[in-house]
Order: structure tokens, then C-alpha cells, then sequence
């Protein structure tokens, strides 16, 4: 008897069992509507140095297909900003598609010191693989120092490898940061006498035949052309005057003025490099982006595609011309145009509706400090070579040797711990003895020490961004801040790196298939990007995501 009823109980939870196997995909949505939810297609644009200011001081002089129709179909988070120092475009790329800071995914400047090797390396540098599409060295580059990882690596392991990644930009950081570390590909642009779209054998072995035919094209020779402004200068009155002392310009031309022959300035300005400071830069990128599409059938099938565009042009000419510069407002007229362009092209090959893109910046820029303080505004620039003077006195009257400090970078003073340990010091007190020197420097703004980052929780303000960009393992002894819009910089462009709102204020747009039309002054942050594209595609958030997936712009 009791087999028996153990025999009709097994039987009973059998059905019911297998009768739920059964119901459970009709309940909900059906696996093939949830795939036809996903778009076919994200393309992550960052758009190098680009200001929030920029959508709309220049908002009269773009068209209706570019950034206002993002803008006009899309979802406009007008409060975005980065969440952690320093806003350069290493860490800038990386936060955007980790979906986390630099105290996790470690990319904590575009040039930083290793402790361990006790060397300076670059973020995307890597001597272990090899160039290729030129014997240059400028291919010999990975995302090995990124650790974590991307929402197009998430993208990649979810869909069985099937779903592409693509990185592309002028920069070589701006494509391979983006891209991950299981991408198809990365492409950046290798100027001097070549003008060559490259890549690294961390990707393949062989560029792809579409690559090579696309740098046979010489569509990068076509580009070294006159610039001159896309509309009559004079109208171009939401900048300041052409001619001024806040400009760099070219090597070969004395004044930075339009026009610009760039054939003739090329041969003193590194060859096909000049195309990287001008808004030609974005238009050989875009050129480039949409010639992937079409050979590499991005966005062709079900199975979602990443596609991550870097357009750099917009950060050396803002460096070079500086934030108020009409070259700088002619590049976004320019670029607004190579957006609509490019729109068009996803439209007419991908599908209207078919894909998911969403547009941010890297960093900001400051307006050029010689200019702010021209009309009155605190600024100027930081004297490193004194503040390194009266540092190196004060250690050797205080520690009997400067070599008791190892490095000192992005604003970041290395200890050498072993000496420390060997002078019989205290850690501590080291770091907080030098905190207090440093604070007594000509426009030192703030200080910490590691210590201080290590064992507080900041939850506002500046402290909370320098813990966001604080890495135990990789970042220095003692932090310095400089004062606002005071920057160590030349006289002349714009820079960014600090957690000011200049350089934290970015544009945040998102618009196609599956975003609501809408707006938020809400705060948002850089890491909520991957989240949110990782909600979307219904994929796991990258490994040490921080963000929030923003379900506001979500449809
Ligand atoms: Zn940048
Ligand atoms: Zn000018
Ligand atoms: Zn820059």
C-alpha cells in the first residue's frame, strides 16, 4: 500500500510537473516576442570632450536629423555627470560601458604609474600583442587593464558569442576601452605618413578585407582639404572672436583663423594626424562606422549587435582652440551633420526603429583659464615645476632624501613603501604629513591621503567622486585637488581631469527602439549607462556594474 501511494504521489508530482513545463512559456511573453523586443542594433556614441552646454548653446545651429533629433525622438537626461575624478578619456570610455568607476574597473588615467612594475603604462598598451595594418607600434594595444567588464562582453556571453561587438575611433583607447575584452574587433585611426585604419593581433591576425580596401580608398587623403566654416563665420555668434590669444592653431600658420589649408598645414603637423584636430576627424569615423555596418551586417539579424563609436575630433580641437573657439562650434555644426548622416544610414540599412543608440561624452573641458580670467572669473594655471621644487626641499629636510617619494602623477604623490618601512616611519603619518605640506602649495585646493580614501565613506561631493576614482591597488599615497579652473596646462585650449562641473556635465541621450520619449533634470550618472543598455537587452549587468539601470527612459 505504501508503494503504492508513494508510486500515485511520484505520478502526481510527474504531471504536475511536466503539465508546468508545458503552461510556463505561455503565460508570459513568448521567447521569440522577447527577442523581437531586443533591438538588432546598440550603438554607443561618446563624443570626446563633449560639454552638456554644447546641445545647447549651439541648439539654433544644428539641424533637425543630428543631436535634435535624439533629442526630439528620444530621451534627454539634461543632469548627467561623471561621478568620480579623474575625468580623463581612459577612464571615461571605460565608465561608460563598465557601468562603474575607475575604484573598480581600474583604469584610473589614460597614462598611470604600476606600482609593481614601478613604471608609467598606458591604459590600452600592451607589449604582448603586435600591430596590425602597419609596423608601427601604435597597434600594439589590448583592454588587458581593464577589470571588468563591458555590457558588450555581457552581450557576448549571452547570446553564445553570436551577438558582434565593434570598437571604432580615432583614438585607440576610445575604440578597444569600449569594445571589451571579447569583442570582434577594435579599429583606431594611425595617422603620420599612413592614414591607416589599424588594429592589434589581441583581434586578429589579418585585417579584414573591407578594412583594407576601405584604407585603399584614400578617403583620409580627401579629408586634408580646406576648412573653412560650414556657414558664414559671422553668424557663428555663439562663440568668441576667431582671432584671439586663447587659441593654439597649427604648426605653419600664424594666426589660428579660418581658413585652413590642411594639405599644406599637414607636412608640419604630422602628416594625417591634423585630420584628428579638425571635424574631418569625425567625418573619415563615421565613414568609417557605417562601411562596418554594411560588411560586418551589423544589426542584421535578431541576435543583438554592439557597436561602439568614438568621435575623438572634438578633444584636440578643443585642446588646440579651447571651449569658446569658433573652430570648436564650427566641429559640432559639422558633427551634428555627420550624426544625421550617419542616422540615415542606420535607417536605411538596419531598419527606422530598429536600433538603440545612445550619445555621451568622455569628460567636459574648461573654458580656456587666460580667458575666465580675462573677464574676471577665478582661474589660471598650476606652476608643477614649483610646487615640485619646494616638495623636493621639504623631503629632504623632513625624510633626509626626495627618494622617499616614488612618483608623483595625475595628481597623485606614490610613496615608496619600502623605504618608508626601511626609515622606521609610519605609514600613516607619512601620507598625512605630506597631505599637510601639499595643502600649504600655491592652489592646492584639497587633499587626502589613500588612508583617508580607504577606511571613510563619502557620500557627497568632491570627496565622494575621488573615492569613486580611487583604487587600492593602483592609485598613489596622497591626492592633491587644484583649485577650480586653475589647470596645469599650457596658455592656450582647454583641458579637463578634475571633478568640477565643467568637466563632469556631459550629454546623455538615448533614442530608437525601446527608449520613451522624454526628459529629466534628475541626476544621472556615467554608470548608469551599461546598466540601462543591459536592462534593455535583457542581459546580465557588467561583472562590477555600480550605476542603476534609469526604467524612466525605458519603454
Ligand atoms: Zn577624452
Ligand atoms: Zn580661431
Ligand atoms: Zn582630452
Amino acid at each position: 500500500m505504501k508503494n503504492f501511494f508513494t508510486l500515485i504521489a511520484i505520478l502526481f508530482l510527474f504531471c504536475s510537473c511536466g503539465s508546468q513545463n508545458t503552461t510556463l512559456p505561455n503565460k508570459g511573453k513568448s521567447p521569440s516576442m522577447e527577442s523581437n523586443a531586443r533591438p538588432k542594433l546598440v550603438v554607443g556614441i561618446v563624443v570626446d570632450q563633449m560639454r552638456y552646454d554644447y546641445l545647447t548653446r549651439f541648439d539654433s545651429k544644428f539641424g533637425d536629423g543630428g543631436f535634435k533629433r535624439m533629442i526630439r525622438e528620444g530621451f534627454n537626461c539634461k543632469n548627467n555627470h561623471f561621478n568620480y575624478v579623474p575625468t580623463y578619456t581612459g577612464p571615461g570610455h571605460t565608465s561608460v560601458y563598465t557601468g562603474t568607476t575607475p575604484k573598480y574597473h581600474g583604469i584610473i588615467g589614460n597614462n598611470f604609474y604600476d606600482k609593481e612594475i614601478k613604471e608609467m603604462v598606458y591604459c590600452a598598451g600592451d607589449d604582448s600583442v603586435e600591430s596590425v595594418g602597419t609596423a608601427h607600434n601604435a597597434g600594439k594595444m589590448s583592454p588587458h587593464r581593464m577589470q571588468t567588464t563591458t555590457f558588450g562582453d555581457e552581450n557576448r556571453l549571452f547570446t553564445q558569442m553570436r551577438g558582434k561587438t565593434i570598437g571604432i575611433s580615432l583614438k585607440d583607447r576610445g575604440a578597444i576601452l569600449p569594445a571589451g575584452h571579447t569583442a570582434n574587433a577594435a579599429y583606431w585611426f594611425h595617422g603620420l605618413d599612413e592614414g591607416l585604419w589599424i588594429s592589434s593581433t589581441f583581434y586578429m591576425n589579418d585585417l579584414p578585407q573591407w578594412v583594407k580596401d576601405f584604407n585603399a580608398t584614400e578617403k583620409a587623403e580627401s579629408y586634408l582639404k580646406e576648412w573653412n566654416t560650414l556657414y558664414d563665420i559671422s553668424t557663428y555668434t555663439e562663440s568668441g572672436t576667431d582671432e584671439n590669444t586663447f587659441e593654439g592653431g597649427f604648426t605653419g600658420k600664424e594666426k589660428a583663423t579660418f581658413p585652413y589649408d590642411l594639405k599644406a598645414l599637414s607636412k608640419d603637423n604630422r602628416g594625417f594626424d591634423i585630420l584628428k584636430a579638425t571635424p574631418y576627424g569625425n567625418s573619415l569615423t563615421a565613414d568609417f562606422a557605417m562601411e562596418a555596418i554594411k560588411a560586418e551586417n551589423l544589426g542584421e539579424d535578431e541576435i543583438t549587435d554592439v557597436l561602439a563609436v568614438s568621435f575623438s575630433a572634438t578633444d584636440y580641437v578643443g585642446h588646440n582652440f579651447g571651449v569658446n573657439s569658433k573652430e570648436i562650434e564650427d566641429t559640432y555644426i559639422r558633427l551634428d551633420k555627420d550624426l544625421e548622416r550617419f542616422f540615415e544610414y542606420l535607417d536605411a540599412t538596419v531598419g527606422k526603429g530598429e536600433y538603440t543608440v545612445f550619445l555621451t561624452a568622455d569628460h567636459g573641458a574648461v573654458d580656456v583659464p587666460s580667458y575666465l580670467t580675462s573677464v574676471k572669473v577665478p582661474s589660471g594655471y598650476v606652476d608643477r615645476n614649483d610646487r615640485k621644487e619646494k616638495f623636493n626641499a621639504f623631503l629632504k629636510t623632513t625624510y633626509g632624501s626626495e627618494g622617499i617619494v616614488e612618483n608623483i602623477s595625475n595628481d597623485q604623490i606614490f610613496l615608496d613603501r619600502d623605504k618608508v618601512k626601511d626609515l622606521g616611519l609610519n605609514l600613516i603619518d607619512v601620507q598625512n604629513t605630506i597631505a599637510m605640506e601639499q595643502l600649504g602649495y600655491k592652489n592646492v585646493y584639497k587633499v587626502y591621503t589613500a588612508t583617508t580614501m580607504s577606511t571613510s565613506g563619502f557620500s557627497t561631493g568632491l570627496e565622494e567622486l575621488l573615492q569613486n576614482g580611487f583604487n587600492q591597488k593602483r592609485s598613489g599615497d596622497v591626492i592633491l585637488v587644484n583649485d577650480p579652473s586653475f589647470i596645469p596646462y599650457g596658455r592656450t585650449g582647454s583641458t579637463h581631469g578634475s571633478g568640477q562641473n565643467y568637466d563632469t556635465h556631459v550629454p546623455l541621450l538615448f533614442f530608437g527602439k525601446g527608449i520613451k520619449h522624454g526628459e529629466t533634470f534628475d541626476k544621472t550618472v556615467i554608470p548608469d549607462i551599461a546598466p540601462t543598455i543591459s536592462a534593455l537587452l535583457g542581459i546580465s549587468f557588467p561583472n562590477s556594474a555600480t550605476g542603476r539601470p534609469l526604467g524612466f527612459v525605458i519603454d
